[in-house]
Parts: structure tokens; C-alpha cells; sequence
């Protein structure tokens, strides 16, 4: 345990530092579906650490080609150079995607893969003589990071408040419907037509104004709200209609999650882009991305050759031991079918999670893939609390949740298996007793 120098040293990120300082929460170690604590205690892994580590934890194959590739290069810029790495993963990559997005934009996060395919965004209209679409359109309750972009586009009013003014963004409401939806087992019927606030936005605004839409397909963050059916369509239709370029933010949904490799792919609704992070290298080392159409890149690519096209990019961007890292990653996602996994565990985690329904305090349960929500009556005057006493609690039964707000969320490494679920669901039928 550190000492509390130590402690008081690192801010922590989304943290209540002063109450962490006093009851400090360690991991130390990590493999396949476990953390070890620094007391030595096994730790179930609910979350994937951070949404991230899909295909578990501590693979040797990801740790090896890290190491080996820390040796043979361990810094390239991709500042008018190159390294042949990042070639080959990009290619790799985009020909996992749908057409048209062939081609991929890397940056170190999620954050900087939403802000960067914003200022794609705004850059494609400008390139092409039409700077006026400068208006982002987002949705309650998203959460695209914590750029200034991903802020603006974002939806949930905590992560802004102390940060305005942002960028001129307006939002869409969210799908959440709890009257008509409750419990709904995958995708909930009822709000395909919340999509046409987007028209009535679009009326107002004028189409002429707007740079991008951007959405989760499934929002993570807010507590996985999972979209109606036909929704997404909708938006898709109505984008095209008034030819608005339309972004998925996939950084959760990517690799795995829904059971198909993107959202993307599980909707069949192609945007325009398509942000990813997290899965990419099993969260090994930082990364993120952010695939584009060719109809938008070609637009950059018609002034002079010798002319830098889009200026934006990060030191690290394509770093080699990231692409060393998500060139394994992908191996083993192949190798072991990973990226459809989760339709073949799907029906087997839905019933497990809806089991815990009839439960005390149990307010509503949402699942998609492998990803669920259990939401929580709050305790009175205090939003969050609940939530925060649930993760508590369950990791001090030795499992590992996430708590958004009141709603604990769970998306387990894609290697889950029913003997992890049994844990996972008795443990929380533990916590929720106890609480009540
Ligand atoms: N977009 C979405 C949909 C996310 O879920 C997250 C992270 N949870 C981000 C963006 C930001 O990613 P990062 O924390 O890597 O910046």
C-alpha cells in the first residue's frame, strides 16, 4: 500500500480523491478473467478493467509483441515518415470494417478519437467550400470523452458543467423509456421515433449548419441505454436525406461487444465514421481510432500534393508499440473467434442478468451482447450513492462492477464463461440483499 504521500500525489481521474485517499482500492496484478488486489485477494473482472481488456487479461501473445517490439523500434514518428507497422495494421484493420470506411486515423484514446473525427468533421465541409456546417449534433446522457469536442457533443450534465463555453452543439434526446421499456430483454421496442427529433432539429437549425451527428449506438457510460429498434436506421435515413455525415462512437462497442466485430455490423447502419479506442490493443497500451469513408478523405486529398492535407495529429500517433499491441490483439481476437463470441454468450448472460430482476432495489434491467445494466433505486437526496455502495460492496466480495451513477453496468472480457456469470450474479444477489 502506498503511503499516503503517494496517495495524495496522483490526482485521480473521475475520482473522489479525499474519500479514495481514505479507503484506497488497489489492483496488482491481473490474468484471463482476474485482478489480484494488493492484499493478494482474487478479483472477479465485471468491467473488462475500463470496458477494455475484451479479450482478458495478461496474454502472452500481446505482452511479447510489446516487449519485442519496445526492442526493435520503440518510437517512429508519423509525421511525413513513416514505419511499416502502422501500415500493415491499419490494413489490417480497415478490412475489418464496413465499406466504405477504408481508411484510419490513429490517436491514443477515445477522447482524441471523438475530437478528432469532429475536426474531420468540420474539416471535409471546409475543404470543400462549405465552412458554415460548424453545429455538432449530439445526444443526452452521451458520453464522448473528455476533449472539448467529445464535451460539447456530450450529454451528461456533471462531466460539463464546470467547463463551459463549449462548441455550439445541440442535443437529441435519449432513448430512454422506462414507462414503455422496462426490463426489455436486448433491443427495447418502444422510441424508434425519437430519431425525428433530428428533422425537427435539422428544420430549425438548417442542414447547411450542421458539421455531424454523432451517437453511441449503444450508450456505455450513461448506464448502456440500449437504442429501440429501428432507431438508428431512422437517424441513418434522416442524415441521408439531408446529407449529414453521421459518426458512431464505437469506442465500447468495438471489438466484440455486441457479438459482431462493431455495432456497426450487429445494426447494419453504416456511418460516415466510426470511433474506436479500448478493444483495439485489449487495452495494453494506449489507442484509439477513427475510421473514415473514402468519400470524405478523397475530399481532402484534391489541392496541391505537396500540401499537408489535414493538420491535426498526435506525437503518437501510430505508435509502434500500440500496433505491435493491436496486431496481437487481432490474432487472438481471429484465433479464437472472440468478436462473435458474445452472440454465442449473449442468451446465456441476458437470462443470467434478468434473473437478479424481482431483486430489492432492482429499478430496471437493460442488456445488449455482452454488456447490461442493473439500475438501482437511489438512496433519497443522495444520486449516486446507491451505485457507489453496490461497487463497493461487490468488490469487497471479491468482484469487480462498474457503477454509472446508480446503475451498475457490467461487460465481463469477452472469454466469460457460466461459471464466471454464476459468481458474477450471485455476488451481486449478495450485494443487493445486503444494501436492502
Ligand atoms: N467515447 C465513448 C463511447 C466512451 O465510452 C469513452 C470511454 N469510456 C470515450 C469516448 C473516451 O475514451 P477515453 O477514456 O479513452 O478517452
Amino acid at each position: 500500500m502506498p503511503q499516503n504521500d503517494a496517495l495524495a500525489a496522483f490526482w485521480m481521474p473521475f475520482t473522489a480523491n479525499r474519500q479514495f485517499q481514505a479507503a484506497p482500492r488497489l489492483l496488482s496484478r491481473a490474468e484471463g478473467m482476474y485482478y489480484w488486489g494488493d492484499d493478494g485477494r482474487e478479483i472477479l473482472d465485471a468491467t473488462a478493467g475500463l470496458w477494455c481488456v475484451n479479450a482478458g487479461h495478461g496474454r502472452t501473445e500481446i505482452t511479447t509483441a510489446i516487449a519485442e517490439q519496445t526492442r526493435r523500434l520503440d518510437f517512429a514518428p508519423t509525421f511525413q515518415m513513416g514505419h511499416p507497422l502502422a501500415f500493415a495494421y491499419a490494413e489490417r484493420l480497415v478490412r475489418m470494417l464496413p465499406a466504405p470506411l477504408k481508411r484510419v486515423f490513429f490517436t491514443n484514446s477515445g477522447s482524441e478519437a471523438v475530437d478528432t473525427a469532429l475536426k474531420i468533421a468540420r474539416a471535409y465541409h471546409f475543404v470543400r467550400g462549405e465552412a458554415q456546417h460548424t453545429i455538432f449534433i449530439g445526444r443526452e446522457r452521451a458520453y464522448h470523452g473528455v476533449g472539448f469536442g467529445g464535451l460539447s457533443v456530450g450529454g451528461l450534465p456533471n462531466n460539463r458543467e464546470a467547463f463551459g463555453p463549449l462548441l455550439e452543439a445541440e442535443h437529441l434526446p435519449h432513448t430512454l423509456d422506462q414507462e414503455r421499456n422496462s426490463f426489455a430483454r436486448g433491443l427495447p421496442a418502444f422510441g424508434a421515433e425519437r430519431a425525428d427529433a433530428l428533422e425537427a432539429l435539422i428544420a430549425t437549425l438548417g442542414a447547411e449548419r450542421i458539421a455531424a451527428v454523432i451517437i453511441e449506438p449503444v450508450a456505455g457510460s450513461a448506464g448502456v441505454i440500449v437504442p429501440p429498434v429501428g432507431y438508428l436506421q431512422r437517424l441513418r435515413n434522416i442524415c441521408d436525406r439531408h446529407g449529414l455525415l453521421l459518426i458512431f462512437d464505437e469506442v465500447i462497442t468495438g471489438f466484440g461487444r455486441l457479438g459482431t466485430p462493431f455495432a456497426a455490423d450487429y445494426f447494419g447502419v453504416i456511418p460516415d465514421m466510426l470511433t474506436t479506442a479500448k478493444g483495439l490493443t485489449n487495452g495494453a497500451v494506449p489507442m484509439g481510432a477513427v475510421f473514415v469513408g473514402d468519400q470524405i478523405f478523397q475530399a481532402f486529398m484534391k489541392g496541391p500534393e505537396e500540401r499537408i492535407e489535414l493538420f491535426h495529429g498526435y506525437t503518437y500517433s501510430g505508435h509502434p508499440l500500440a500496433c505491435a499491441a493491436g496486431m496481437a490483439t487481432l490474432d487472438i481476437y481471429e484465433r479464437e473467434s472472440l468478436l462473435t463470441r458474445g452472440a454465442h454468450v449473449a442468451p446465456l448472460f441476458e437470462d443470467a442478468v434478468h434473473s437478479l430482476r424481482g431483486l430489492p432495489l432492482v429499478r430496471d434491467i437493460r442488456n445488449l451482447g455482452l454488456m447490461a445494466a442493473i439500475e438501482l433505486e437511489p438512496r433519497p437526496n443522495a444520486v449516486g450513492a446507491r451505485g457507489y455502495d453496490a461497487q463497493v460492496q461487490a468488490l469487497q466480495r471479491g468482484l469487480l462492477v462498474r457503477a454509472a451513477g446508480d446503475t451498475i453496468a457490467l461487460s465481463p472480457p469477452l472469454i466469460v464463461e457460466g461459471t464466471h456469470l454464476d459468481r458474477i450474479i450471485q455476488t451481486l444477489r449478495d450485494v443487493l440483499r445486503h444494501l436492502a
